[in-house]
């Protein structure tokens, strides 16, 4: 563990661990952990790693066939989906990676199928259908292309049939997400129809597990959000949080301390000037780092366990706090702008709530200049 970093964000592994293990008991079918997006933030391979060596995760998601390469190239043997699927000169990455893939639109197929003939291999597919969406999911009409010329292909397995809630999180949409069930059952009618049996069926992401069990369960669900330990701004309030942990948090140290007087302004723009004889101390985070420059004048951070303001504005690489009132104030004391310090917190949802968006977002936006610590 290295102790001479100025920023980080800290990934507790085990929470991870246990978070997936409450997760796979829950679900009670295997869970496919999505890591897409540099694993919301949380650095892709790390987490796939110990989720694959530790947790004994049965399968990966990623939004690309880059991202499933990279997985592949890293040492990951389970099954990874690419649910984003993949434009024409991707097919041989899909290929090669053993990646199974979505397939957007019926258009795809030949294209896939002459690339697994190529490497005489056959390659997995779990379709996509629209049932509510409106996003990458086939609709009915593509749906039943795709199976006439899937009927044709003798490189292309159909593994799995899915759909994806558009608002399983809000409880004045149940009967919109029941309806999307019910599309998805009529949907496998159909590929059944067809003469295909795909052998996983998934529908629920974070906010269908939580609301929709067992309803929404299909023999496998594709988790995200609650992996991480992001629970509160994208699930339905109409049931209890489930006991998930936050895996990622976000520190820096201070790294400039001065005392100025009322009346000084502060950071570009001269947007905040001080009302007293204020303690501003600089930490290295900024808009260059994944902390949004609409977090000025309006966001927090914890120092010795006081909340304390940013003042001004957020500068590409650093960012001021009033730390006036915290007691014995210190260089190198660690600000914290998402996670605890002692019985003070500011959840990711918190940090992002700043922002007007969800925690997601926040932790996938941190850039690759943020070293991550992981904690195991
Ligand atoms: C990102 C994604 C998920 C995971 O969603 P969470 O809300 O983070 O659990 C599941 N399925 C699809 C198709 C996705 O794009």
């Amino acid at each position: 563990m290295t102790a001479d970093l100025a920023a980080w964000a800290e990934v507790d592994l085990q929470r991870l661990e246990r978070n997936y293990r409450w997760l796979r008991q829950r679900a009670g079918v295997p869970v496919m952990a999505m890591v897409k997006a540099n694993a919301y933030g949380h650095g892709l391979l790390p987490v796939a790693t110990y989720l694959q060596n530790v947790a004994d995760a049965d399968w990966f998601g990623v939004a690309t066939p880059a991202e499933g390469a990279a997985l592949r190239d890293g040492g990951i043997t389970r099954p990874i989906l690419v649910i984003g699927g993949f434009w024409f000169g991707q097919e041989a990455e899909v290929v090669h990676g053993d990646l199974a893939t979505t397939l957007p639109d019926p258009s795809y197929v030949a294209a896939l199928e002459r690339a697994a003939a190529a490497h005489d291999r056959v390659v997995s597919v779990h379709l996509e259908v629209d049932t509510g969406i409106g996003r990458l999911g086939l609709s009915e009409e593509q749906l039943l292309d795709t199976l006439a010329i899937l009927k044709t292909c003798r490189h292309i397995r159909l593994d799995g049939l899915m759909t994806h809630f558009a608002s399983a999180d809000a409880p004045e949409h149940a009967e919109f997400t029941h309806d999307q069930m019910r599309r998805y059952a009529r949907a496998l009618q159909q590929v059944q129809a067809a003469g295909f049996t795909p052998r996983y069926t998934h529908l629920a992401n974070s906010a269908g597990l939580h609301a929709f069990l067992p309803d929404a369960a299909g023999n496998l669900v594709r988790i995200g959000g609650l992996l991480y330990g992001i629970a509160g701004d994208a699930l339905s309030p109409a049931f209890p949080p489930p006991p998930v942990q936050p895996v990622l948090s976000l520190h820096a140290r201070i790294l400039g301390l001065k005392t100025v007087p009322a009346g000084t302004p502060l950071g570009y723009g001269c947007t905040f000037i001080t009302a007293r004889r204020t303690r501003v101390a600089t930490v290295p985070l900024g808009y260059g780092d994944g902390l949004h420059r609409i977090q000025s004048n309006r966001g927090w951070a914890l120092v010795r366990g006081c909340k304390v303001p940013m003042l001004g504005r957020v500068s590409m690489d650093v960012t001021m706090l009033d730390v006036t009132d915290v007691p014995d104030v210190a260089l190198g004391d660690i600000a914290t702008f998402i996670g605890a310090q002692g019985e003070a917190s500011i959840s990711a949802e918190d940090y992002a709530a700043i922002m007007d968006t969800i925690a997601l977002e926040a932790t996938t936006a941190l850039t690759a200049r943020v070293p991550r610590r992981y904690r195991s």
